[in-house]
């Protein structure tokens, strides 16, 4: 499915992953062609994603860009990589803390050059340590990965997530002019400065919902989860674990709740 021209995105058939989580891959195509992610590593998945690329005469695949290395982005990867010949591109730290292999490191700012089109790497860390989001310069769509969905909340798994680093990558990305987001789940995102607003401020809500429970005595995370979300469908409740801890350890680093002898935590 083309969104604009040269950017397409890649539907992955029916797999058993579709639905609300399934991944969004997208194709970046001039005489030479990007994947952005990967989608899942099962062979169904890999083999509609290899369709779509070869209904492109003659297209050389170059890189397959991996916004992060969880299975529903990295998963294809090895498996495209065999067939195309195309490039495994990660940031360094992603690579380090995933320990996967890839063919080429980058980091922040550098850019690759596709035949007439630019992809800006922009570090953004907090959902992993090495995440990072494509900007398509001549465009200015920024493909986001996990770190901006197109619904739905980024999940946030202390040590791997860190929520000021999440919110800091957020407000970085105020800083570029962007027309378009393509989220790695979700629907496109067409109104950039308004959706990143709103995260940061539902993220800060959030945190100061967790301060308000510590001053109530509510001092575990299960006591915070049970009285944040006091309807929180069970099949939910890591993640919204994952997301308590993590606002937990930001107002521990920033002196604003300290670890009590017991368990959990107190304001300070
Ligand atoms: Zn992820």
């Amino acid at each position: 499915m083309e969104i604009i021209p040269g950017v397409h995105s890649i539907p992955a058939g029916s797999s058993p992953f579709m639905g609300f989580f399934a991944p969004n891959v997208y194709l970046v195509v001039g005489n030479e062609g990007a994947l952005i992610d990967s989608g899942y590593g099962n062979q169904e998945s890999v083999s509609s994603r290899l369709d779509y690329v070869s209904s492109f005469a003659g297209l050389r695949l170059a890189y397959i860009l991996i916004t992060h290395a969880h299975p529903d982005h990295l998963g294809g990867a090895r498996k495209i990589k065999e067939r195309t010949g195309a490039q495994i591109v990660l940031h360094s730290a992603e690579a380090r803390a995933a320990d996967v292999l890839a063919d080429k490191l980058v980091e922040e700012g550098d850019v690759l050059t596709l035949d007439g089109a630019s992809l800006e790497v922009l570090h953004t860390p907090g959902h992993s340590p090495g995440h990072v989001c494509f900007l398509l310069r001549e465009k200015r769509i920024l493909f986001s990965g996990d770190h901006v969905l197109g619904m739905g909340t980024t999940a946030m798994r202390p040590p791997e997530g860190d929520m000021a680093q999440y919110i800091d990558s957020l407000r970085k990305l105020l800083d570029y002019d962007i027309e378009m987001i393509c989220p790695g789940h979700g629907p496109l995102i067409t109104a950039p400065r308004r959706k990143l607003e709103e995260l940061i401020q539902h993220r800060l809500d959030r945190e100061q919902q967790v301060l308000n429970g510590l001053r109530r005595g509510k001092a575990t995370v299960k006591e915070l989860v049970a009285e944040i979300y006091p309807e929180l469908d069970s099949r939910l409740y890591e993640a919204a674990q994952g997301q308590v801890l993590a606002h937990l350890l930001k107002l521990e680093r920033e002196g604003k709740a300290t670890p009590r002898e017991s368990a959990g935590y107190t304001v300070k």
